[in-house]
């Protein structure tokens, strides 16, 4: 392996939220970075530990919002890393779920840029977690899968009907503004009792979730006011999640200490 030093462009997942949820290996990479390109989702919390002389650029494109274009989220990091020795493109979760990584890599290497990739801790994992759902559970459910809630051309994917015809659990990304129609397929296709779960900016301060089936998590979350970023979570998993437990036992534990 060469050494980091050698390295020009590297595309790195900071995790769902939680600053303490990155790797160690992109942490240092922040501590290096002479540009950090960085989005929405990642925490400002770990900009703070990027080097004196670093030049931090928002490359953000959150929900409704489309301040920079992928185009030119390719040319400003294609732009940096002519001018400055290393390069660090910070996305959230991991790089490659769902965040166009490899799009922005493609077009990094053939400008001859040297790249390299660091993983990062998807919300696909994070999130069913920090809601106390385990995305497999051995007799409950044998696989999972993730997906998107809609394709870029406004069309649902066809995967969605696969996915709501298997047993699998299924980890929903993006997609909030179709709720009701994505859990249609669940509906018909398995049952309209399917638990069903929505866990919104998961592992952060601002986390919220609700719990129900497929039937009734749209309005359930509408009620709470949970929107995008949010993962929903499809499958009998969700069921066996063991957050009211913990909070009861932490409720408890806090009784007693006091
Ligand atoms: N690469 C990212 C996903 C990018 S797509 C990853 O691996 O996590 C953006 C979508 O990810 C959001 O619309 C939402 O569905 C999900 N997401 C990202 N961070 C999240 C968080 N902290 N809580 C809940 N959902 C999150």
């Amino acid at each position: 392996m060469k050494k980091l030093t050698e390295r020009k462009v590297v595309l790195a997942g900071a995790g769902p939220g939680d600053p303490e949820l990155i790797s160690v290996k992109a942490l240092k990479a922040i501590q290096r970075a002479d540009v950090i390109l960085y989005d929405a989702l990642v925490s400002k919390e770990l900009l703070l530990h990027c080097s004196k002389g670093c030049k931090l650029v928002y490359v953000g494109k959150l929900k409704g919002r489309k301040e920079f274009s992928q185009e030119e989220i390719n040319d400003l990091i294609v732009f940096y890393a002519s001018r400055y020795s290393y390069v660090l493109r910070l996305k959230g979760g991991d790089p490659y779920v769902f965040g166009r990584g490899h799009e922005e890599l493609e077009y990094a290497i053939r400008r001859g840029i040297h790249v390299e990739v660091i993983p990062g801790i998807s919300s696909a994992i994070a999130a069913p977690s920090a809601a106390g759902i385990p995305v497999t559970k051995r007799g409950v459910t044998e696989s999972f899968w993730v997906i998107t809630g809609m394709l870029a051309s406004g069309e649902f994917s066809s995967d969605l009907e696969l996915a709501s015809k298997s047993s699998a659990t299924v980890v929903i990304l993006m997609g909030m503004t179709h709720i009701k129609e994505i859990m249609k397929f669940f509906s018909e296709n398995r049952s309209p009792l399917e638990p069903a779960a929505v866990v919104h900016y998961a592992s952060t301060d601002q986390q919220s979730s609700v719990k129900g089936n497929v039937s009734n998590i749209a309005s359930l979350a509408a009620k709470e006011g949970i929107s995008s970023p949010a993962v929903i979570v499809v499958g009998k998993v969700v069921n066996e999640s063991l957050m009211e437990e913990i909070l009861v036992r932490e409720e408890i534990k806090m009784k007693v200490a006091v």
